[in-house]
């Protein structure tokens, strides 16, 4: 441990301020803070909390059930990231789609899918873009790759999001945020530094190493000491103020901001993003008439709360029991970084 990281330790245990609450929101900060052994070094009175970062586990049940609807009314080849096969939709998951005859690929790069259309010219192929600033312009750029190529057997099913509205739509969950390092990366720090200024709102900009994460919690606590609002970017190397303008350029050339339903959160207004008119070739709901499709949790499962800070995994009455990560009940508990998941592998509470 070198010498900034003893004293970003120091700073951390030897809190001995108010009671503080602190949100991550990232699964990746969710499961790095418990995998290094960080929430065994913070005091009582400093709360680290989990917010709705992880894309799988905000991602809503009806997208589950529109993408199964595809899958089996539909025949059509759905090509997804491998963490939301597992996810439970209303009735099926798409592993459980599958299991009936189901076309499933997982892929590592939406672009994997638009080779997967190129190769097969009889089957509709649709990838399912899910996740946050970081990964949609990978989903755009697909798009304009299958134009590119006049693929007209590729579509999206979108429920791409955007933080900016979910952070406002989280304000008074915590004293402050931990604010994912690879969002800001492409996002800028303007709007962070608009909710400290205009909102009151305190966080700050961490990495992912054991260096980056122990600075960023120790900058939140020293200054949440001092009592007044703040942000700060502990992840200079690689957030700039401006974000990644060619990112950015890429995401509003093919989709455009639109409402969006958020597992726990309800529908956040303008917090979404979908294909613009332009582009409604691609756009799988339009592309095969897919009627309103509207998807019901689980009622045992409390990932709601848990997304919004409100209770702990092992409030849940499943936790550990009758979810677990081989049998999720709800998304939280499927994907790596979803904070049940983290609890499951690190908490020791099982
Ligand atoms: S433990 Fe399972 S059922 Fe409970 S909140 Fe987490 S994912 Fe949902």
């Amino acid at each position: 441990m070198n010498e900034a990281m003893k004293k970003a330790r120091d700073i951390i245990t030897g809190y001995s301020g108010r009671p503080v609450r602190i949100m991550e929101v990232c699964g990746t900060h969710t499961h790095e803070i418990f995998r290094l052994g960080i929430r065994k070094l913070v005091p009582e009175n400093v709360e680290i909390i989990s917010g709705p970062g992880c894309p799988v586990c905000v991602t809503a049940v009806g997208f589950i059930d529109e993408a199964c609807w595809l899958a089996l009314e539909k025949d059509c080849v759905i090509c997804t990231f491998g963490d939301l096969i597992k996810v439970p939709g209303t009735k099926l998951s798409l592993a459980g789609a599958r299991a009936m005859g189901a076309a499933i690929k997982p892929v590592y790069s939406p672009l994997d899918a638009v080779e997967i259309a190129g190769q097969t010219p009889d089957r509709q192929v649709v990838f399912l873009a899910v996740g946050f600033e970081t990964t949609t312009p990978s989903a755009c750029l697909a798009v304009k790759k299958a134009r590119e190529l006049g693929l007209e057997n590729f579509s999206v099913l979108t429920a791409n999001k955007t933080m900016p509205n979910a952070y406002k739509a989280l304000v008074g969950s915590a004293d402050a945020f931990i604010y994912p390092g690879h969002v800001n990366a492409i996002t800028g720090n303007a709007v962070c530094r608009q909710l400290c200024e205009e909102q009151g709102v305190s966080g700050v900009v961490a990495g992912f190493t054991a260096s980056e994460l122990l600075t960023a919690l120790a900058t939140a606590i020293r200054l949440l000491e001092k009592g007044e609002p703040f942000f700060r970017n502990c992840y200079p190397r690689v957030v700039k103020d401006e974000g990644n303008p060619g990112a950015i350029k890429l995401m509003n050339e093919v989709m455009e901001p639109c409402d969006s339903e958020w597992r726990g959160l309800g529908l956040i207004p303008m917090s979404g993003m979908k294909l613009r008119e332009e582009f409604a070739p691609y756009d799988a709901r339009l592309k095969f008439s897919m009627p309103k499709i509207e998807g019901k949790p689980n009622p045992a499962c409390r990932c709601g709360e848990v997304l919004q800070g409100k209770c702990r995994p092992s409030d849940c009455k499943v936790f550990g029991k009758v979810c677990t990560p081989l049998h999720p009940v709800g998304a939280c508990m499927v994907s790596d970084e979803g904070a049940c998941s983290a609890y499951y592998q690190y908490a020791g509470l099982v």
